[in-house]
């Protein structure tokens, strides 16, 4: 991914955006900070899930709609985040179709973008800047769209897109769809958490 550079000294933030959803802070190839936390609820609003808000709705839930701590819990992962926005389907196609009469569909999808780019921006500033910016899972594989929405105006960071080819990329290879002036390059990855899990428990079990 990084040609002959070696993980030392890099600064890379990963967008796994899928069902769930999760931005990761990489520092010399080393994992600094994710966007879940205690429980895959925090961070951004994911196809059912909530992302962080004022823990203040969850007493706020329990008294006024006298919801018990397990309706809270259901309703916070199985109602909320794109299906609670939209009011219509926690699937990133529907929404993109919907949001060209629906203005709800159209908030959920700006309200999930506004809320990568706000990770983007504390990951670089917690790297002191970012080398590569990566898109992968279901959303930022195929949603181009939304990967548009999320770049556009982070030409401050040092991010020049060609947005031409990021809707013309090929699917299902690593491409690079930043120009070549760009400071901070963008990259297209297809996720393989499968491997991942199977290295993980590899390494743990040895
Ligand atoms: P994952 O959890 O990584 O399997 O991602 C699944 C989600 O990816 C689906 O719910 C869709 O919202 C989204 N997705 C898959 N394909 C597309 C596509 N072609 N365009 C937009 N979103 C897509």
């Amino acid at each position: 991914m990084m040609g002959k550079k070696t993980a030392e000294g890099t600064r890379v933030i990963t967008c796994h955006l899928g069902n769930g959803s999760s931005i990761t802070a990489v520092k010399d190839g080393k994992s600094i900070d994710t966007s879940m936390g205690f429980t895959p609820l925090e961070g951004v609003p994911m196809g059912t899930r909530c992302g962080s808000m004022d823990p203040a709705v969850v007493t706020y839930l329990m008294d006024k709609k006298n919801m018990t701590a397990a309706e809270v819990n259901s309703y916070m992962n199985k109602k909320s985040g794109m299906l609670g926005l939209s009011g219509v389907s926690s699937d990133f196609r529907d929404l993109g179709e919907g949001a060209k009469t629906n203005e709800r569909c159209d908030i959920a999808l700006r309200s999930f973008a506004y809320n990568v780019k706000k990770y983007i921006g504390a990951y670089s500033a917690a790297m002191n800047g970012v080398d590569a910016i990566v898109f992968t899972a279901g959303v930022g594989e195929n949603d181009r769209g939304m990967r548009e929405m999320i770049l556009r105006g982070l030409d401050y960071l040092g991010v020049e897109v060609d947005y031409d080819y990021n809707m013309n990329c090929p699917r299902g290879e690593e491409v690079e769809i930043s120009t070549k002036s760009s400071r901070v390059k963008v990259f297209v990855i297809p996720t393989d958490e499968e491997m991942v899990i199977a290295q993980d428990t590899a390494r743990l079990a040895k």
